[in-house]
């Protein structure tokens, strides 16, 4: 019996211990995958703590919570309208691409999670995707409810095109909010066979607590990261190094070429 593949490597870093040891990738079958801002942080998108704690500038209480919209709403608003703007000038990287080509190519269950606004997995092209925090390109309406497409500005107060309210907000799920489509994340978790967690500093839950509700249920864990993160204690195995190095090696690894 020989691995399918490999823990060991230059960039490669173990900690704990190794993940079980398997013959082809016929054992692993469901896959589950968390990204966060590390993964898109080579398209030149800004990682939410980023070394100074700060999110492009901004205290996250000032832009990422339901007391901040209340409290100053064209300034959350703006935040938002410059973050969605700036998806114009990014382009997915090697990482988004091989995590796309996963999707296309592994014939067992797959999920990407993703914690990321941003819309680079989707123009990568993967399509078994989630996205647990909201989406820039996506509108949410205090009136009705409604959810839909946005790609333009909110700061003006547009019209709800459904009520005709002006009270659309950014479709993000801040601080305090529950996130999207946590059942069919906890039903995928359930029944995976490995889990693994790309470019998050496992500080934000519930996604940070995942990898042990993956473990509780039998999943092997794999980390992918620039540097140790808050979690990295609880994954079976944890490689560092740039997302754009070590996403595509480990695609390689699992599609066996
Ligand atoms: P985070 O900023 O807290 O942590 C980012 C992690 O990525 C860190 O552990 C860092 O070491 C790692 N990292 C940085 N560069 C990397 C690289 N090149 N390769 C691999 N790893 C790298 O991010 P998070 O855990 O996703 O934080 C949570 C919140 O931030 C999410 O709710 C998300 O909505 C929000 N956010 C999203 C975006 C985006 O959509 N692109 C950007 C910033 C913040
Ligand atoms: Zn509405």
């Amino acid at each position: 019996m020989g691995p399918a593949w490999s823990f060991s490597g230059e960039r490669a870093m173990a900690i704990g211990t190794a993940l079980p040891y398997r013959r082809g990738m016929t054992a692993i079958r469901n896959i589950v995958i968390l990204t966060g801002a590390g993964i898109s942080a080579e398209s030149g998108l800004a990682t939410f703590r980023g070394p100074d704690g700060l999110w492009e500038g901004h205290r996250v209480e000032d832009v990422c919570t339901p007391q901040a919209l209340r409290r100053d709403r064209a300034l959350v608003q703006c935040f938002y309208d410059q973050r969605r703007a700036a998806l114009n000038t990014v382009v997915p990287n090697a990482a988004h691409r091989a995590l796309a080509r996963l999707d296309r190519e592994w014939p067992g269950d797959l999920l990407i999670v993703t914690q990321n606004v941003d819309d680079l997995h989707e123009r990568a092209g993967a399509t078994r995707l989630l996205h647990m925090h909201g989406e820039l390109n996506s509108a949410l309406c205090e009136g009705c409810g409604g959810r839909m497409r946005w790609t333009g500005s909110l700061g003006d107060s547009p019209s709800c095109p459904a009520c005709q309210a002006p009270r659309l907000r950014p479709d993000i799920v801040f601080f305090g909010e529950v996130p999207y489509a946590m059942e069919r994340i906890e039903a995928a978790l359930a029944r995976a066979d490995l889990f693994v967690s790309i470019g998050t500093s496992g500080a934000v839950y519930p996604a940070a607590g995942f990898v042990q509700v993956a473990h509780h249920n039998g999943a092997a864990t794999l980390e992918l990261n620039l540097d140790r993160s808050d979690g990295s204690g609880m994954f079976d195995e944890s490689r560092l190094g740039p997302a754009s190095v070590l996403v595509p090696r480990w695609v390689d690894e699992v599609l066996g070429s």
